[in-house]
């Protein structure tokens, strides 16, 4: 287990969230982990734009990552914004262990930072650059795994455990014949963006701020690393489809069609090409079998639009540290191990993930009919901006919200009724009694 040429504890194909941060909290428990990457880092992802949460901060302060190397020179937002043709309303990030705030990370320097994590503690060792092709097997087990460094040969690498962070496509879950569980594809919707240099800020300052469009699709501008925004078109994916060859005019004129959204981008240039992904994937899989583990988006996807994907990898690669820490310590089988897993990962990420495809529905799909003046009430209400912070924030379950928000609304909408009524009294008050201190 000591070189490339012996056995390792466990080798992680995916050197990115899930896997550094998996093989962080692997080299701490006293693991050696060999950590893979095919990507040079940093480097950005295939796809993703890059919001996350204090909830996602305080897992990652565990593992010792250090917040001034991976959200250098980048805002913190303390508000998420909501703007539609009629009204605009904000949300205050709640606080969370005394962090009050988010960030849309630069992808490429956070990646590499949690890598440097990684590769600070002891037991791991990572190769990036290195693309792993296959599984190795002895009859059912997986063993190790066959690959190639850039312009090498092909090497074949032993370990006990092999674990898939390869992300959505992975080679680790296509390889082991990984089942798929909870396939949501009823609501198809496609993500497209790019970063921007010179996108001018809101009054409140660094914020992420969605724009409702006028089809069922929204756009989202965050504000990023060194000046930077990333600036993301979300929607029905037969709607939101480019034609082909043709997607930064097709991007770019769909910004164009949102006077309010394009006045801030006046003196902007867009500064990477337009990335995206049609048909997002939505579904778990299954989470290991004799050999093999999977972990972040290899293990369990979904769409972005409440910007969880990041925790969601963070918090598995927790949970399946855990486990397998109770496995090495002998308190748990291999099996059982896994299923540990699987249950604490369901825990932490299933409630959100079915109130994601009821949101994906009501935004996209089946906007509900309420008249503007309740949208408003409803977008501007104290109350329910607490619900959905808390929710995002994961201070509150999902299902918790899904059953508080009927009657938050209902009592936004009275809010909202007895206030605009009240302000239409002083109005007239102050019209017909001028002398009054209104
Ligand atoms: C459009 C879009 C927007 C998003 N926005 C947000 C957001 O705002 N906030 C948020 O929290 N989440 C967001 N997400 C989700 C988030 O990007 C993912 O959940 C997260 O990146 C998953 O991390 P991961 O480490 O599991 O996989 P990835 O980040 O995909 O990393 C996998 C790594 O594995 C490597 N790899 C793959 N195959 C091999 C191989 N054969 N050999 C070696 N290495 C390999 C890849 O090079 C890659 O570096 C978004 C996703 C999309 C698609």
């Amino acid at each position: 287990m000591q070189g490339n040429e012996g056995t390792w504890d466990v080798i992680v194909v995916g050197g990115r969230v899930a896997g550094s941060t998996l093989a962080a909290r692997l080299g701490r428990a006293g693991f050696r982990v060999l950590l893979l990457e095919r990507d040079a880092l940093p480097s950005l992802p295939a796809v993703s734009s890059p919001i996350i949460y204090a909830p996602t901060m305080a897992m990652l302060d565990e593992i010792g990552a250090d917040e001034a190397a991976y959200a250098h020179n980048t805002p913190r937002l303390y508000h998420m914004v909501n703007v539609s043709r009629a009204f605009q309303a904000r949300i205050r990030i709640p606080d969370y262990r005394g962090r009050d705030y988010a960030y849309a990370v630069d992808r490429a320097r956070f990646d590499a930072a949690l890598w440097d994590t990684a590769l600070r503690q002891p037991g791991v060792t990572g190769r990036q650059q290195f693309a792993v092709t296959d599984l190795l097997r002895e009859g059912e087990r997986v063993v190790g795994v066959i690959g190639k460094a850039r312009g090498g040969a092909t090497e074949t690498l032993h370990a006990g455990l092999v674990i898939g962070a390869d992300g959505r496509f992975g080679v680790v879950s296509r390889k082991s014949g990984a089942g798929e569980r909870d396939v949501s594809s009823r609501y198809p919707t496609s993500v497209y963006y790019a970063y921007w240099r010179g996108v001018l800020p809101l009054p409140e300052g660094p914020a992420a701020a969605a724009y409702e469009g006028d089809g069922p699709y929204g756009y989202l501008v965050m504000d990023s690393a060194d000046g930077q925004a990333a600036v993301a078109i979300e929607g029905r994916s037969d709607i939101i489809a480019p034609p082909a060859g043709d997607s930064e005019a097709w991007y770019e004129g769909l910004l164009q069609q949102y006077p309010a959204l394009w006045s801030r981008f006046v003196c902007a240039e867009r500064v990477t090409t337009v990335r995206g992904m049609r048909n997002v994937g939505n579904l778990y899989r299954e989470p290991g079998g004799p050999g093999w583990a999977l972990v972040g988006d290899a293990y369990h996807q979904k769409d972005p639009l409440d910007g969880q994907g990041i925790y969601d990898a963070v918090a598995t690669a927790k949970a399946l540290a855990h486990s397998l820490k109770r496995w090495r310590q002998g308190t748990l089988t291999y099996e059982a191990a896994l299923a540990d897993y699987d249950e604490t990962a369901r825990v932490l990420t299933y409630g959100m993930y079915k109130t994601l495809q009821n949101r994906i529905r009501t935004s996209f799909y089946a906007p509900p009919a309420l008249p503007e003046q309740w949208q408003r009430w409803i977008a501007d209400d104290p109350a329910m901006g607490t619900l959905l912070g808390k929710m995002l924030t994961r201070q509150l379950p999902a299902d918790a919200v899904t059953l508080l928000a009927p009657g938050i609304i209902a009592g936004a909408i009275a809010r909202g009724a007895v206030r605009d009524f009240g302000s239409q009294v002083r109005q007239q008050l102050r019209e017909r009694l001028p002398f009054l201190p209104l």
